[in-house]
C-alpha cells in the first residue's frame, strides 16, 4: 500500500501537552486500526512509545551517503538549552516516566558536553531514560565518563559503510572502530547499542557483521536500519533485494541460529521486527522460539499489571506473574533454562548475556503509509509536540522552521532553527536559501551536484 504524504490526515505533531487519560491509548488505537494489535504485540499494551528523539543539533561531522538530515541542516542554529528543556517537559507529558529519550542530531557530541550533562540530569530527574546517539568520533572515554556521571543510561554508536570513513573498505574492517567504541564505554555502567544502515554497499557483509555483534558480550542491543529514500543523503531508493526477509536471513546466518522475529511485536510489523537472544562464548540461542508461550506470557503480564505507570514496570509485573500464575512462570523459567543449556560449551567460554536485535524499515519520504504513521513507536520531539519519525523526516524543513514557544515570567518568547537566540516576537525568520548557501555548508546530494557541475565546467 502506498499513500502520498498529502493523503495522510495524521501528519500534525501531537501537541505540547497530553490531554487524555491513558497515555498508551493513541498507539494502541493506531495498531488496532490496522490489525497489528495481536497477542504478541507489546506496543500500546505495555508502553506508549518506544523512544523519542530529541535533536540537540542539526550539525554533523560526517556526511553519510544515506543521511536523513535536511539539505539545510548545516545552515541552522542549535536549539538553546531552554528550548530543549521545554521539549523534555512535552515528552514527559505525553509518555510519562520510563520513556527513552534519544539525544541525537546531527551528532549530539558537537554540542558542549556541559549542555548534554544538563539534559542527562534533567531526563533522569523526570524518571525517563537517556540515550546518546552518536557516530562516536567525538565520544571519547572522558566525554562518556562525564555523561555517565550525569545520568546517561545508554550509548548508541552508529558505525557503517555509508559513513565512508577513510581507510575502511568493509563492515568487517569497521569492526576495529566498533571494538574501540565498546572499550571506551566499558565499565561506565552504560548500555551499549549499535546502529547499522543496511544498503547495497554492505548487504553482503551482514552475516559477518551480525556474527561480530553476537560475539561482543558488552553489546545489549543491535539495530539494522534498512535504506530509506529520505533526507540529504546521496543514495536514494532502496534496491529490491533489501527486504525485511532478506535482512532477517542475513542476520540469522550471522547468529547461526533461527531468530523468531515473529513471536513478539514492537509496533507495526512492516516497520519493526524484534528478536531476543541469549549469547555466550560465540554462540546464540533465540529466547522467542516458543510463540505460544511468548504470547501467553504477554497476555498474563497484561492481566497482572496494575497499569498505574505509562511504561510496564517489568520487575514488579514478573513478581506478580510468579505469585498469581506460578505454573506459567515455571514454564517460562524452564524454557529460559533450556535456552541457556542449549548454549552448551559457549557457557564455558564466555559470559551469559541477553541481546535484543531489531530490524527497522523506515519509510521513504514520498511513500508514507497512513496505517504505519498512525502506529509509529519512534517519535521526534518537534516545536509542536511529538511526531512520527518517518513523517518528520519527510518534511524536516517544515518542522525546523516551526517555532517553539516558551512562556516565562516576562512573557512568551519564540525560537526556530533559523534563529540564533530566543526572540520576543512570534514572527520568526525563514530557513536560508539553498542557492545562497556557502559551498562548505553543502552535504549529501547537493554537494555531489555541486561537484558534478564543477567537473563539467
Ligand atoms: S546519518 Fe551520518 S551524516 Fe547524518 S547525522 Fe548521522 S552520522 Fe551524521
Amino acid at each position: 500500500m502506498k499513500d502520498s504524504t498529502h493523503d495522510i490526515p495524521i501528519l500534525a505533531p501531537a501537541g505540547r501537552r497530553f490531554t487524555g487519560t491513558d497515555r498508551r491509548a493513541p498507539l494502541r488505537d493506531g495498531l488496532q486500526g490496522c490489525g497489528e494489535y495481536g497477542a504478541g504485540q507489546t506496543a500500546g499494551r505495555f508502553y506508549p512509545v518506544a523512544c523519542v528523539a530529541l535533536e540537540v543539533t542539526q550539525r554533523c561531522n560526517l556526511d553519510c551517503t544515506l543521511c536523513y538530515l535536511s539539505d539545510r541542516a548545516e545552515m541552522t542554529y542549535d536549539p538553546p538549552l531552554s528550548v530543549l528543556l521545554a521539549r523534555l517537559v512535552t515528552i514527559q507529558s505525553h509518555y510519562g516516566e520510563g520513556v527513552s529519550v534519544q539525544l541525537t542530531g546531527g551528532d549530539p557530541t558537537l554540542r558542549k558536553v556541559e549542555d548534554l550533562e544538563v539534559l542527562c540530569r534533567e531526563i533522569r530527574r523526570f524518571g525517563m531514560r537517556s540515550c546518546l546517539m552518536t557516530n562516536g568520533i567525538r565520544a571519547s572515554r572522558a566525554f562518556l565518563t562525564r555523561l555517565a556521571a550525569a545520568g546517561l543510561d545508554d550509548v548508541a554508536f552508529h558505525v557503517d559503510m555509508t559513513q565512508e570513513r577513510s581507510g575502511f573498505h568493509s563492515e568487517v574492517e569497521l569492526n576495529r572502530v566498533r571494538r574501540k567504541y565498546i572499550d571506551r564505554a566499558q565499565g561506565l555502567g552504560l548500555r551499549v547499542l549499535f546502529n547499522t544502515t543496511v544498503f547495497e554497499g554492505n548487504v553482503s557483509d551482514l552475516p559477518d557483521l551480525a556474527r561480530f555483534f553476537r560475539d561482543q558480550p558488552e553489546v545489549a542491543f543491535v539495530s539494522f536500519q534498512m535504506q530509506a529514500d529520505t533526507g540529504r543523503g546521496f543514495l536514494r531508493a532502496r534496491p529490491d533485494t533489501i527486504t525485511q526477509d532478506s535482512v532477517i536471513r542475513a542476520v540469522e546466518a550471522g547468529y547461526e541460529t533461527p531468530l523468531h522475529f515473529d513471536a513478539a511485536a514492537v509496533g507495526h510489523s512492516r516497520c519493526n521486527r524484534y528478536a531476543g537472544v541469549l549469547t555466550a562464548g560465540g554462540r546464540a540461542v533465540s529466547v522467542l522460539s516458543n510463540h505460544h508461550l511468548v504470547q501467553r506470557v504477554i497476555g498474563a503480564l497484561e492481566q497482572v499489571e496494575d497499569g498505574r505507570e505509562a511504561h510496564l514496570d517489568i520487575r514488579a509485573s514478573v513478581l506478580r506473574l510468579v505469585l498469581r500464575r506460578p505454573l506459567l512462570a515455571l514454564r517460562a523459567a524452564a524454557h529460559l533454562l533450556a535456552c541457556t543449556l542449549r548454549l552448551g560449551t559457549g557457557l564455558l567460554r564466555g559470559r551469559l548475556r541477553r541481546q535484543a536485535i531489531f530490524i527497522h524499515n523506515f519509510m521513504s519520504a514520498d511513500a508514507l503509509e497512513a496505517d504505519r504513521c498512525a502506529s509509529c513507536v519512534f517519535m521526534v520531539a518537534t516545536a509542536n509536540g511529538p511526531l512520527s519519525m518517518c513523517v518528520h523526516n519527510a518534511e524536516r524543513d517544515r518542522h525546523l522552521q516551526a517555532s517553539d514557544r516558551l512562556d516565562g515570567p516576562a512573557g512568551p518568547q519564540w525560537w526556530n532553527a533559523a534563529s540564533r537566540n530566543l526572540s520576543d516576537h512570534a514572527d520568526m525568520p525563514g530557513l536560508g536559501d539553498l542557492d545562497l548557501a556557502p559551498i562548505k555548508r553543502l552535504k549529501g546530494q547537493l554537494k555531489a551536484r555541486h561537484r558534478n557541475r564543477k567537473d563539467a565546467s
